[in-house]
């Protein structure tokens, strides 16, 4: 798909995701144009190929990022039932998929993105930080980076006022590569959930 969505701008590049049918929900869809991928993508960032972000890491492809968005869209939107989604990105990297997942837990909702180095979850914040949207977000306790090991999951405390979410997750998104399903990360997800 590389060479079919890139863009010249990020509203081409999302524009081309959505002709070719990579996006298919228009909140997805706004979603991604509110995210600049300049960013948090070093170079080419309007391409639709992964990008080199340090520590032998890359930020994936944004035709990935898109498919990961719209399979786990309907646990990701508020609804009555759940009108503060909470959301774990494990292996958030650069921070780019932190923020578009944020975009659609809406006001209530909350994003934790989840990394084991380091300097690639300080990358995450910095990258969020770019944009005034960003720091919004992050200043409102809707975005956090934590250190940790993704196979273990995260246990992190509800923003003031929704605690009834509880501490579980209604979307867990796995950006790192695992060879098996980890039990105590599994047991974290809320039923229903994705
Ligand atoms: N989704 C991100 C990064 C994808 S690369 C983006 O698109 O920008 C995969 C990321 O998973 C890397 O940043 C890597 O450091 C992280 N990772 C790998 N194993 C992990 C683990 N066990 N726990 C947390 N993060 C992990």
């Amino acid at each position: 798909m590389a060479w079919r969505c890139s863009g010249a701008t990020n509203t081409a590049l999302v524009d081309n995701l959505w002709r070719h049918g990579l996006i298919s929900d228009p909140a997805v869809k706004e979603a991604f144009l509110s995210v600049d991928r300049a960013h948090y993508s070093p170079s080419l960032p309007y391409d639709d190929s992964p990008q080199a972000i340090g520590h032998a890491a890359t930020i994936s492809a944004p035709h990935m990022h898109a498919s990961a968005v719209e399979h786990v869209l309907p646990y990701l939107l508020p609804s009555a039932a759940v009108p503060a989604p909470r959301a774990l990105d494990v292996g958030s990297g650069s921070g780019y998929l932190t923020h578009v997942l944020a975009e659609l837990v809406g006001e209530r909702g909350m994003v934790v993105g989840l990394e084991h180095i380091a300097p690639l979850r300080d990358l995450g914040e910095a990258n969020m930080g770019k944009s005034a949207e960003g720091r919004a977000l992050l200043d409102a306790g809707r975005v956090r980076f934590r250190v940790g090991d993704g196979r273990m999951g995260l246990t992190e405390g509800a923003r003031p006022g929704e605690e009834e979410g509880g501490t579980g997750w209604d979307v867990i998104h796995v950006g790192a590569s695992a060879k098996e399903v980890h039990p105590q990360l599994l047991s974290q997800l809320k039923a229903p959930g994705w």
